[in-house]
C-alpha cells in the first residue's frame, strides 16, 4: 500500500519574506493616523484585480456576506434563493437577519446554483439570489443576471473560493451587486482569517461603510451612531499580508492552475472519476482539485476520504447539500425546492477535494494519484 511519507495536508498557504516583512511594518507603523494605510492597500488592490469600483476589508466572508445582505435590505420576511451545495457561511446570514434562505438545485457540471431552478423558486418573497463561485468554477452568471434583471431583484456572489477565476473576461467577483471573498489560511490568498465585500455600486457601499462601524459614517469623530449595526473590521496586521499575497496573485493562481494540471495528467486515464470543469469561455483558478466518483464504484466521498487517511493524505469532503444536514432538518420552507436524490448534486455524496496546497509538488500528486488508484481498484 502507497503511504506517504510524511502527512500530506490538504490545505497550505504560500508566505515568502515580503509577507513577513508588511506584517512586521504593520505591526510597527499601523496606528494612529497610518492605522488604515494597509487596508486602504488591500482594498484597492482586490478591487482593480477584480474589476469593481470598492472593496471593503472585513473579519472574513461570512462577515462579507451579512453585510452585503442587510445593506441590500433583507430582512424577517424576505426570500434569499441560494444553491443547496455548499459552505454553510454562504446562507448562514440569511438566517441571522432573519430572512429565510431557499435552497435550490446545483448543475451536475460546474456545480455552481442552477439558473432554472431559480426561475421555479421565485416568488413574491424572494429579495436576493446568492450565487456561489464553487471551487473556483463560476456560475452561470449570464442566465442568472437575466432572471434578476427581469424580476428586479439582487444578485450576491459567494466569491471565497474563486479569486482569479474569470468568465467571458470578467473576474469572479465582479458579477454580484455585491460580492464576498475570504482569505481564511486555506484559500488561495490568505491573512488567517478575514474576508472582502467587493461592490460597484456607490449606494451600497456607503451603506456598508456605515453598518459595518457600528451605524456611523466614515470619519465621525463624535461617537454618535443613528442605528445599532456591526462591528467588521479587519486588522491592519492581516490587511498587510493581503496586500502582500495580492502582489503575488498571478504566481499564486498559476500555482494553483499548475497543481491541478499535475492532477489532471496524472488521472486522465482512470475510468469512471470527472475532476473540476472548466467550460469554454471561462478561467478557473482552481482553489481545490477535486476528485468526484462514478457511484458505480461504490464509494462515497467518506470512504475515499478514510482510504486517503490511511495513506497518510488528508482530504476534506465535497460540500454535503445543506438540505441533508441536521441544521436544517427543521427548516421545510427551506427545502420545498431542492429535488430529493437528485442526480446533479451527486457531487455532494461522491466527491473529494484533493490536497491542493501551495506546498504540492508533482512527486507529491504521485503519490495522491496512486494512492488514489489504489482506493478505486481495491475499495480501501
Ligand atoms: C470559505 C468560504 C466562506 C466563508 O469564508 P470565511 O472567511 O471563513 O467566513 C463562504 N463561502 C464559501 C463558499 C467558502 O468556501
Amino acid at each position: 500500500m502507497i503511504v506517504a511519507e510524511q502527512r500530506i495536508p490538504v490545505a497550505a498557504p504560500s508566505i515568502t519574506d515580503r509577507e513577513v516583512a508588511c506584517v512586521a511594518d504593520a505591526a510597527r507603523t499601523a496606528w494612529g493616523p497610518g492605522h488604515y494605510a494597509y487596508n486602504a492597500k488591500f482594498e484597492r488592490a482586490l478591487a482593480d484585480y477584480v474589476g469593481v469600483k470598492h472593496a471593503i476589508s472585513v473579519p472574513h466572508a461570512t462577515a462579507a456576506l451579512h453585510l452585503a445582505l442587510a445593506a441590500l435590505g433583507i430582512g424577517p420576511g424576505d426570500e434569499v434563493i441560494a444553491p443547496d451545495v455548499t459552505w454553510i457561511a454562504s446562507v448562514a446570514p440569511i438566517v441571522q437577519l432573519g430572512a429565510t434562505p431557499v435552497l435550490v438545485d446545483v448543475d451536475p457540471v460546474t456545480w455552481c446554483i442552477d439558473p432554472g431552478a431559480v426561475e421555479t423558486a421565485m416568488g413574491p418573497r424572494t429579495k436576493a439570489v446568492i450565487g456561489v463561485d464553487l471551487y473556483g468554477s463560476t456560475c452561470d452568471w449570464e442566465r442568472l443576471e437575466g432572471v434578476a434583471a427581469r424580476r428586479g431583484i439582487a444578485l450576491v456572489e459567494d466569491a471565497a473560493e474563486a479569486l482569479g477565476s474569470e468568465r467571458r473576461g470578467r473576474r469572479a467577483g465582479s458579477f454580484g451587486r455585491a460580492s464576498a471573498f475570504s482569505f481564511h489560511g486555506s484559500k488561495t490568498v490568505v491573512t488567517g482569517e478575514g474576508g472582502m465585500l467587493a461592490t460597484d455600486d456607490d449606494v451600497l457601499f456607503s451603506r456598508a461603510q456605515f453598518l459595518r462601524d457600528h451605524g456611523r459614517a466614515p470619519g465621525d469623530r463624535f461617537f454618535l451612531n443613528s442605528e445599532i449595526a456591526f462591528k467588521y473590521k479587519m486588522s491592519a496586521l492581516q490587511a498587510a499580508l493581503g496586500a502582500a499575497q495580492m502582489e503575488r496573485i498571478d504566481e499564486l493562481v498559476g500555482m494553483k492552475r499548475a497543481i491541478f494540471g499535475w492532477y489532471r495528467e496524472r488521472l486522465a486515464d482512470l475510468d469512471g472519476i470527472v475532476l473540476n470543469a472548466e467550460p469554454p469561455d471561462t478561467f478557473n483558478s482552481y482553489w481545490m482539485t477535486t476528485v468526484v466518483l462514478d457511484p458505480a464504484l461504490g464509494l462515497d466521498k467518506f470512504a475515499v476520504m478514510a482510504g486517503l487517511d490511511r495513506r497518510n493524505i488528508d482530504s476534506r469532503p465535497f460540500f454535503s447539500r445543506l438540505s441533508t444536514l441536521p441544521a436544517f432538518a427543521d427548516r421545510p420552507e427551506s427545502t420545498r425546492f431542492v429535488t430529493p436524490r437528485d442526480k446533479g448534486a451527486r457531487a455532494a455524496e461522491y466527491g473529494v477535494n484533493l490536497p491542493s496546497g501551495y506546498d504540492m509538488t508533482e512527486a507529491k500528486a504521485d503519490v495522491v494519484c496512486g494512492a488514489l488508484r489504489e482506493i478505486v481498484f481495491a475499495r480501501v
